[in-house]
């Protein structure tokens, strides 16, 4: 998957940024409408935190406070459904 530069989100741009992180493989930044992701994790989990973190973006626009647990799973599903399934060939 080619993580995006910004996203678009009701109404509102959200940007991206892959950098060095200590702490943690990414976080969204519901202030700043950022989201960081660290760039020494593997490919695989910088999808899956990209993905993560749009969850928490949508959770944040939509005011909904789902347990973590639920957005690490919700994240984990989307993820492989979008990194790891072909796009059709169109005719
Ligand atoms: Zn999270």
């Amino acid at each position: 998957m080619k993580i995006p530069n910004e996203i678009k989100m009701g109404g509102h741009t959200i940007t991206v940024t892959i950098r060095r992180l200590e702490d943690n493989h990414g976080y969204f930044d519901a202030e700043k409408l950022q989201i960081h992701i660290d760039s020494a994790s593997p490919e695989s989990i910088q999808n899956e935190t990209f993905i993560h973190e749009v969850i928490e973006a949508a959770c944040f626009f939509a005011e909904i406070a789902l347990p973590h647990p639920n957005i690490q799973s919700l994240g984990l599903l989307m993820a492989q459904a979008i990194c790891d399934n072909q796009t059709k060939e169109t005719a």
